[in-house]
């Protein structure tokens, strides 16, 4: 299977792929009796120029064509579920728990039952399984943390979530919409932490030290402490990690003004979110896209898809290798462990909790 792997795939065939020549991966409810044709249709929410190494050695070691259909997450879901049995989808990727979590409580995956694959991504990662298998894995991670105005603002007054709704930072906080799911994720993850009454109590407070109302993405966050008009910021830290990285002396200029913090370090550590990928429930390529999913876990591809959006690697051994990444953090710092289910799970009683408290 992997015997025509890229250059840059390690010579001495490490624990993942002996279990891949071995895997005998059953689908669901799916047979795969038939012949397949060599071929593999890619609905993708990602967009971002190392994933095209990512598929051509795909292609290369497998000679499975790939049909790319890029959109963003909700026009994915959106698309499988108007097109039903006759999607000629095969394999999603999404780029956030939330919206996995959404997709397949709307019954849109396909379970699967890869050995392989539930070896190599922790178990918080993925979707818990059923009898008939897991609908969802994540293969990447990205922290979402504060960035501040390190003029005006006291590292020690933002190192919490908790602490964004100190009174003593009224007037500062900025973020992009509570309902975008990035945030509900994260309010989902403090829900686990703090409970739903403390968590409505802290989404009223942050909500009171906003210094403006929610808008835009996590970039114009990050601007807009630049600029002096908010003086804290929620962001993901590919974003920032980007901005770091680029030679555009407008984006030095940004990340001149700021410092960043990976919130609660010293209790339950920072909120990660993933970038994941599931089997399409109407797959006609699924044996195909279960080999895909399990590439997805080998080192090298490892590499190109976390490393392609500035994010981290999540199987066991495979190092990260950005130095933006490694300097915003300093080295290893402490992740949030709840399951992103569970952290999914919490996004309509959020949205309840947004609605209530008037976060936009
Ligand atoms: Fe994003």
């Amino acid at each position: 299977m992997f015997k025509k792997a890229p250059k840059k795939a390690p010579k001495k065939a490490p624990v993942w792929a002996a279990i891949a020549f071995a895997a005998v991966t059953s689908l669901g409810t799916v047979g795969v009796a038939t012949a397949q044709d060599k071929v593999l249709n890619l609905y993708s929410a990602r967009h971002y120029q190392t994933d095209e190494a990512l598929y051509s050695n795909f292609s290369k070691a497998t000679g499975i064509k790939i049909n790319r259909v890029d959109a963003d997450d909700a026009g994915i879901l959106a698309r499988l579920k108007a097109e039903g049995t006759a999607s000629p989808a095969d394999v999603i990727l999404l780029v956030d728990a939330a919206r996995l979590v959404k997709g397949d409580a709307e019954g849109l995956f396909l379970p699967i039952k890869s050995p392989l694959l539930e070896a190599a991504i922790p178990a918080p990662l993925r979707a818990k399984a059923s009898v008939d298998g897991t609908t969802w894995f994540g293969f990447s991670t990205r922290a979402r943390v504060v960035a501040y105005d390190k003029t005006r603002v006291k590292k020690a007054d933002v190192d919490t979530y908790e602490k964004l709704a100190d009174p003593k930072n009224k007037g500062l906080l900025c973020t992009r919409s509570g309902s975008h799911p990035y945030n509900l994720s994260l309010f989902g993850a403090v829900t686990e932490h703090l409970g739903e009454a403390g968590t409505e109590a802290w989404l009223k407070g942050l909500v009171a030290n906003m210094a403006r109302n929610p808008q835009g993405g996590d970039s114009d966050q990050l601007k807009a402490v630049a600029s002096g008009e908010c003086g804290i910021a929620l962001s993901n830290t590919y974003y920032i990690a980007r901005m770091m990285r680029s030679t555009a002396p407008a984006d030095k200029a940004v990340m001149d003004k700021l410092d960043i913090v990976f919130p609660n370090q010293a209790t339950w550590g920072t909120h990660v979110n993933i970038a994941g990928a599931a089997v399409a429930k109407n797959a006609k390529n699924s044996a195909n896209a279960v080999r895909f999913m399990e590439y997805l876990a080998s080192p090298a591809a490892q590499d190109y898809f976390a490393n392609g959006n500035n994010e981290y690697p999540v199987v066991a051994g495979v190092k990260s290798n950005n130095p933006a990444l490694t300097a915003m953090s300093g080295g290893p710092f402490k992740s949030e462990t709840i399951p992103l289910a569970a952290i999914g799970g919490n996004q309509t009683k959020v949205q309840q909790m947004l609605d209530r408290v008037g976060y936009k």
